[in-house]
């Protein structure tokens, strides 16, 4: 099973995405903690994301794409994925379609997980990581609307787009999220 996490910045795919994989059994992929993980190790990868996570922009598309074969290559990707954070453009909605057709599957479902600004912006200073400061946030959360958002209208002409409520108990955002994966 393919499955991408969607939504904004702040809005908890991370957390819920441990929690699916786990549940589910299959793999998950971060290409916010690949690039964490790649600028950490000052990888040629890192080397060229590092300016653009640092601001809050998007990593261009080409950089992006490199992360993500090399990552689903691997073994553990062969029984699926939960994907999050990608895509978050509309040329890598068109490369992960490509990527999965080449091994004969494509994306299952698009779980679009929705909580308001406000909301988002008190839980990203809370958690306090480089890229959580205000004006760093805004741009994020900015260019999810320019770039990303349009992705929702896309994934629902597919009929593979479902949204929930991401607020309220960790564990009872989890459940919402696998009654729409059963
Ligand atoms: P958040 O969802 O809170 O923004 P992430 O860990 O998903 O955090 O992403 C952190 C940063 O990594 C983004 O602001 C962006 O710079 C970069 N990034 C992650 N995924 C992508 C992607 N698919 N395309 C471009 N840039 C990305």
């Amino acid at each position: 099973m393919i499955v991408v996490l969607f939504g904004a910045p702040g809005v908890g795919k991370g957390t819920q995405a441990v929690i699916l994989a786990q549940k589910l059994g299959i793999a998950h992929l971060s290409t916010g903690d690949a690039f964490r993980a790649a600028i950490k190790n000052q990888t040629e990868v890192g080397l060229l994301a590092k300016g653009y996570v640092d601001a809050g922009d998007l990593v261009p598309d080409d950089v992006v794409a490199r992360i993500v074969e090399e990552a689903m290559n691997g073994q553990e990707f062969a029984s699926g994925c939960i994907l999050d954070g990608f895509p978050r453009t509309r040329a890598q909605a068109n490369a992960l379609q490509a990527l999965l057709a080449a091994k004969g599957t494509a994306v299952d479902r698009v779980v679009n997980l929705e909580v308001d600004d406000e909301t988002i912006i008190n839980r990203l200073l809370q958690r306090g990581r480089a890229d959580d400061q205000e004006d760093i946030i805004r741009n994020r959360l900015s260019v999810y609307n320019a770039e990303t958002a349009p992705l929702l209208e896309y994934y629902s002409n597919l009929g593979l787009l479902t949204s929930v409520d991401g607020i309220g108990e960790v564990e009872d955002v989890s459940s919402r999220i696998l009654a729409v994966l059963k």
